[in-house]
Formats: C-alpha cells, structure tokens, sequence
C-alpha cells in the first residue's frame, strides 16, 4: 500500500487544495466584453450621443479622449455637454457611430498581444501608449 495516501491522512487544508485543485480553471478576464450600443439622436445639424459616458465608463477611458477620437475621424467640431452627451456637429447615422466605436475598442481598448479588455492609454508627447495590465505588454500608437 505503500504511495497510496489514505483519505484521513490529509490535513483539512490539503483536502481543500485536492478540491480546489480539480475544479476547473477559470478563464481569466475572457468574459464576453459587451460595449453598449450607442444611442444617437439627431437635433437640427447636430448628432447626439446619449449615452456617451455610459461607452467611456465601460471602456475606462477619458470622454474627453473618445471626444478628440471622433473629431479626427469624422473632421467635425464635438462637445461634451453638461449631461456627459457628445454633441458632434453634422448628421451621423448610428451605423457610423458604432462602427467608429468598434475600431477605437480594436485599437485603443483591446490589448493586441493577449486580448484583454484590461489597459490603459497613456499620452506621451506624440504617441499613445497602450499598456496591458493583464500581461504587460506595451504598444506604442500613433496620438490624436
Ligand atoms: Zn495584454
């Protein structure tokens, strides 16, 4: 009987790291990342994102970034106003908006080495850094 331990043998503590221990592993931070759709609202010339700040919390990333992000993709002047609402001028269809919302997430969200939701975006004079919490990783982007 010799290398075979029997069940009393076994502290609590290591009966509970064999349970732990056969548990399947969780996958980590790989949750499906849901952006919320944005609701778009044209008045007069103007598109309204209602529910901007709702995008930039999920995203954790500064309005005022995602702001700046759709001036130099759609060449129109944009405002936050006091409701946290972007505010572009000129007629957008939500199609566009969310399209426009998909690509900053690929690029300026999503980690390209390990997939993760988790970085964050910082400013160095003309380039973004895009750093990875989950893995570390750096990537270096071009500023707007
Ligand atoms: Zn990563």
């Amino acid at each position: 009987m010799s290398g075979y331990k029997r069940i009393r043998d076994y502290t609590y503590e290591e009966l509970l790291e064999r349970a732990y221990s056969k548990l399947p592993s969780r996958p980590v931070q790989k949750e499906a990342f849901e952006v919320p759709r944005a609701e778009v609202m044209f008045v007069g010339g103007k598109t309204l994102i209602l529910n901007f700040k709702q995008i930039a919390d999920v995203l954790n990333r500064e309005p005022k970034i995602i702001q700046k992000y759709f001036v130099k993709e759609l060449g129109v002047p944009a405002y936050i106003n006091e409701s946290g609402q972007l505010i572009l001028q000129g007629r957008f269809s939500s199609h566009v908006i969310n399209k426009l919302i998909d690509v900053f997430v690929k690029k300026y969200v999503i980690c390209p080495t390990c997939g993760s939701r988790f970085t964050k975006l910082i400013k160095k004079g003309k380039v973004f850094i895009l750093k990875c919490e989950a893995c570390g990783a750096e990537t270096t982007l071009q500023a707007f």
